[in-house]
């Protein structure tokens, strides 16, 4: 750096040094109020409260961390939290991410049997050393540090679990616009902070362990205060092989608007792995930039995302790769 700035002093350009570089938008205004964007229908419940927590906390990351987990605690949802289906063996098991804008970042993959990962999450971000705990150690963890045991099946998911184990051959449900709904949120405050928080119970009758893309930083979830965030849902498998969320985001920072980032990132995946052009296959993503501008886009049509700006939610229609 310090090479960098006596070189352009020595040719006359010291000023430049500390200047915007074209495409990355670190110059850019946050918006005048708190705003936030999150995936589906639920996503207008999650913003209300995320913006009642902001409210009460000034604290962006509580406001996402809370918006998601009263998703979490809905039992009609079937792929986050409480009534979310379960893996294979019966299990429900949850994966969940939260992310500042700073960086700092916590995910929980495979727990089960605790309502709220979102939160265990954050609690490793905060108080672990680590940022990504699995499984039976997630859990302890969990149980540790005062989260209650809860068994997440309900009577109707157990209903459901052991009518598909009755099938002839039972197989795994196609993840496309009817039975996935991760809910992803992403916020941004008038200081330009940023948070985002991603939380499921995967894709329904999963083989056990199996991690989706939503515990994954990168894939089901991104935030960089110098440019913007992203969130992902839909078949895991294809967005982690595009590292999703932090494409779209790397996509911002080269100047794409959130909407073609996004689009650009559907495209990579219908592109690249034809094996999931053909099928019933949907993945979505919703972006924020640090100027608070929204954009989403999905390879299906019949994706929703809310938005949230000051006490406004609207409900959009997302545009669609494949008609
Ligand atoms: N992305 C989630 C996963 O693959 C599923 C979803 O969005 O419903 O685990």
């Amino acid at each position: 750096m310090e090479t960098r700035r006596r070189f352009l002093k020595s040719v006359g350009l010291g000023s430049l040094a500390s200047m915007a570089i074209p495409g990355i938008s670190n110059s850019a205004s946050p918006p005048s109020q708190v705003k936030f964007v999150s995936t589906w229908s639920h996503g207008r419940v999650a913003n209300k409260v995320a913006l009642k927590a902001y409210k009460d906390s000034s604290d962006i990351l509580s406001a996402v961390e809370n918006g998601v987990r009263v998703i979490e605690s809905e039992a009609d949802g079937r792929s986050v939290g409480l009534g979310g289906l379960p893996d294979r063996s019966g299990r429900v098991t949850l994966d969940a991410s939260i992310m500042r804008g700073n960086g700092a970042c916590g995910a929980v993959g495979a727990l089960y049997n605790i309502e709220h990962p979102i939160s265990v999450a954050r609690k490793i971000m905060e108080d672990s050393p680590h940022v990504m705990l699995v499984g039976d150690g997630a859990r302890q963890y969990a149980l540790q540090n005062g989260f209650p045991d809860k068994e997440l099946l309900t009577d109707e998911t157990r209903r459901d679990y052991e009518n598909w184990k009755a099938k002839e051959k039972p197989d795994l449900p196609p993840v496309n616009h009817e039975n996935h709904d991760t809910i992803g949120l992403l916020g941004i405050d008038p200081q330009g902070k940023m948070a985002g928080a991603c939380t499921t119970s995967g894709w329904a009758y999963k083989i056990p362990g199996r991690l989706g893309d939503s515990p994954i930083i990168g894939s089901g979830l991104f935030v960089d205060d110098e440019v913007g965030a992203a969130s992902a849902t839909g078949l895991g498998e294809t967005i982690i092989q595009v590292s999703g969320s932090h494409l779209v985001v790397e996509l911002m920072r080269g100047g794409k608007s959130p909407k073609e980032a996004c689009r650009e990132a559907a495209r990579r995946i219908t592109k690249k792995f034809s094996k999931w052009k053909s099928g019933d296959v949907q993945a979505a993503f919703i972006a924020m930039r640090n100027d608070g501008e929204v954009g989403a886009f999905a390879i299906k049509k019949g994706f929703q995302y809310a938005v949230q700006e000051g006490e406004k939610t609207d409900l959009m229609d997302a545009d669609y790769l494949t008609r």
